[in-house]
C-alpha cells in the first residue's frame, strides 16, 4: 500500500475507536496529539523502505534511511512489518513521548492515550499490507507472510500503487472516515451546539 492509502487506513481505525468506541471529548490538543501519533504509527512500519516515500518527507532523508537500514535486518517488509517489530518501535515511541510529556503543556494529557494513537496506526498499516500480494511477516524472524486470502488465494491480493488501490480502496476509506466523523459530530450534537 502506499503512504497516503496508510495514513488514510490509521486515521479511520483510530477515528472509529477514538470517536465511536471511546467518545473522547474533542479537545484541539488531544485531537492533534491523536492525529498525529496516528500517522506517525501508520508510517512507521515502512522505514524499512531507503527509497519510501516516507523518506522524501524527512530533511536528509536519503542519507538518514541509509544509516537506519541495517537496523531493520533484511530490507522491505521485514522486523517492522512484524509484531516484534510493533513491540519495539511502540517502546521506542513510549521513551519519546515519556520525553517529550516533561513539558508543562502537554503533562496532564493521558500518555497511554496517545500511545494507543500510534499502536492503532502501526496495526491498521500490518492489516493493510496483508491484502498485498506480498503478505506480512508477522510473526518475524519466522519467514512466513501472512496475507488475506490467505495462500494458495495469495494471487487474488492486490498490487501496491495500481488503479485498484487508487480509485477503490483510497476512496471508499475516505469515505468511511467522513461518515465516523459525521456521526461523531451528530451523536454529540456538536452542530447544533454550534449554531446556537
Ligand atoms: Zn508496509
Amino acid at each position: 500500500m502506499t503512504y497516503k492509502t496508510h495514513v488514510s487506513v490509521g486515521l479511520t481505525f483510530s477515528a472509529a475507536i477514538f470517536l465511536l468506541l471511546y467518545k473522547i471529548e474533542l479537545q484541539p490538543i488531544l485531537i492533534v496529539l491523536l492525529i498525529i501519533s496516528t500517522v506517525i504509527g501508520s508510517s512507521a512500519p515502512d522505514l524499512d523502505t531507503p527509497t519510501g516515500e516516507l523518506w522524501d518527507k524527512i530533511p536528509a532523508g536519503s542519507v538518514l534511511s541509509r544509516i537506519i537500514k541495517p537496523v531493520f535486518i533484511g530490507g522491505h517488509r521485514h522486523l517492522s512489518h512484524s509484531i516484534i517489530g510493533l513491540l519495539i518501535l511502540s517502546t521506542i515511541y513510549f521513551l519519546i513521548l515519556k520525553l517529550m510529556f516533561l513539558l508543562p503543556i502537554l503533562s496532564h494529557f493521558n500518555i497511554g492515550l496517545i500511545l494507543l494513537a500510534f499502536i492503532i496506526g502501526y496495526f491498521s498499516h500490518l492489516f493493510a499490507d496483508m491484502f498485498t500480494e506480498m503478505g506480512v511477516p508477522l510473526l518475524f524472524p519466522l519467514e512466513y507472510h501472512f496475507g488475506i486470502p490467505p495462500d494458495p488465494l495469495g494471487r487474488l491480493r492486490i498490487k501496491t500503487g495500481r488503479w485498484f488501490e487508487n480509485l477503490i480502496i483510497y476512496p471508499i476509506i475516505n469515505i468511511v472516515l467522513l461518515a465516523i466523523i459525521i456521526l461523531y459530530i451528530r451523536n454529540q450534537g456538536i452542530l447544533g451546539r454550534i449554531i446556537n
